[in-house]
């Protein structure tokens, strides 16, 4: 299917919509929903609040990035526009529980899920439909525009990037070599418009498609490994002589870069450095709002932390990745997604890397003790003040 031309007719469309209008209303209601003054005095005084034996560390760069800021707040502008009609989401708008709850609360219907797939079956010509954030798969919105259905689209300006750099890989026959989590929305979406892919989820699985390239991986253990992470009728043999990477947006940015650069290696190896440029391209495609926000995690792990608190949905792959850098630095960190996940008897419900949800007793310890605070882009300012307020009603009512 050619997805740029597809892309280009839908643009052209007038049930087509991807303006961020900036209403004012709007503005005024997200304001009161999701923003916070605490936050905004921490911010002001260093990134730091202390009080009593807490001193609360914050990252000089969290929470909602400027594409999740305008997708929500299109969100709440196609409510406003659209009064009587029945407005549906693809998907969770952002990884966030309290938004979405949000959005449910102003009638935004989410298109059921039967057994791992989505139900467009109530989907209706008329209806008005919102993208989320990292987009959608073109299959969907071809659907949706055959349907006869508005469709507003939110995704982020810097996932449309990845789209066309994958759109780019496939105009020159190239394989697009995906960083991103295989079953994530946006690495869907992302590989709908690509042409022949691979998706790898971090080194380990990058080193296995160099491996198999320079002959020290049999064609059958990679076929076993990948069968599930690549394009229909994949053949290693064939598909990995010519490669170019690109990424979940949301991914770490180290990771990424590491992944590029092994290929890159495998490919000089492999073809020589006169023949490097015909079999290897990279394009920066990496997200600025990501970026900052590892980059700040990494300052804010360098200063002297008792513990980390890492704020953001379990299913948000921005927020998983800052909560490797405090793993990583030996730091007891605590994903939580919402306030309630500290108990007022000095308890925590968390999620460790990679595990199920698990409770702990004496989450704060006694005596003078430095928090540091992140949260991932798609959580709200308020969310975070209300942690903090915990944070510090527990500081008061437990062991001095
Ligand atoms: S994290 Fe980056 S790619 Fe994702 S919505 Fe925010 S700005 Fe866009």
């Amino acid at each position: 299917m050619d997805t740029h031309a597809f892309k280009r007719s839908l643009h052209r469309s007038e049930r087509y919509h991807r303006q961020w209008l900036r209403t004012k209303d709007v503005a005024g209601s997200i304001d009161a929903a999701y923003n916070s003054d605490l936050i905004a005095s921490i911010r002001d005084n260093g990134y730091s609040l202390e009080h009593g034996r807490i001193k609360v560390l914050l990252a000089e760069a969290f929470g909602f990035c400027w594409g999740v800021e305008r997708a929500v707040a299109m969100a709440y502008e196609t409510r406003c526009h659209y009064q009587k009609e029945r407005i549906w989401i693809t998907n969770e708008i952002i990884h966030n529980p309290s938004v979405n709850e949000h959005l449910r609360g102003m009638n935004v219907q989410f298109i059921p899920v039967d057994q791992g797939a989505k139900d467009f079956s109530s989907v209706a010509n008329g209806d008005v439909v919102i993208l989320p954030a990292f987009g959608a798969t073109v299959q969907e919105m071809q659907l949706l525009d055959e349907r006869g259905c508005h469709i507003i689209d939110t995704t982020c300006p810097w996932v449309s990037k990845v789209w066309m750099a994958v759109e780019k890989h496939k105009r020159k026959e190239i394989t697009s070599i995906i960083h991103g989590k295989v079953k994530h929305e946006e690495t869907l979406a992302t590989s709908s418009f690509a042409g022949t892919y691979l998706v790898v989820l971090d080194l380990e699985e990058a080193q296995q498609v160099a491996d198999f390239i320079l002959g020290r991986l049999s064609r059958e253990t990679f076929i076993e490994k990948f069968a599930n992470a690549c394009s229909p009728g994949f053949d290693p043999d064939r598909d990995l002589q010519r490669l170019g990477v690109a990424n979940q947006t949301t991914m770490l940015k180290s990771e990424t870069e590491e992944i590029g650069h092994l290929l890159e290696r495998t490919m000089l190896k492999k073809y020589g450095p006169a023949e490097l440029n015909e079999h290897f391209i990279a394009f920066n495609t990496i997200c600025d709002a990501t970026q900052e926000r590892q980059d700040a995690m990494f300052s804010l792990v360098d200063k002297p932390l008792d513990l980390m608190v890492v704020i953001g949905g379990f299913n948000s792959s921005n927020t998983t990745h800052l909560q490797e850098i405090a793993i990583s630095r030996g730091i007891r960190s605590f994903h939580i997604d919402t306030p309630e996940r500290i108990g007022d008897d000095n308890s925590i419900t968390h999620k460790p890397l990679g595990e199920d949800l698990v409770s702990e007793n004496n989450f704060l310890p006694s005596g003078q003790v430095n928090v540091g605070i992140t949260s991932g882009a798609s959580t709200p300012d308020r969310v975070v003040e209300h942690v903090i307020e915990k944070l510090i009603a527990l500081s008061d009512n437990s062991m001095p």
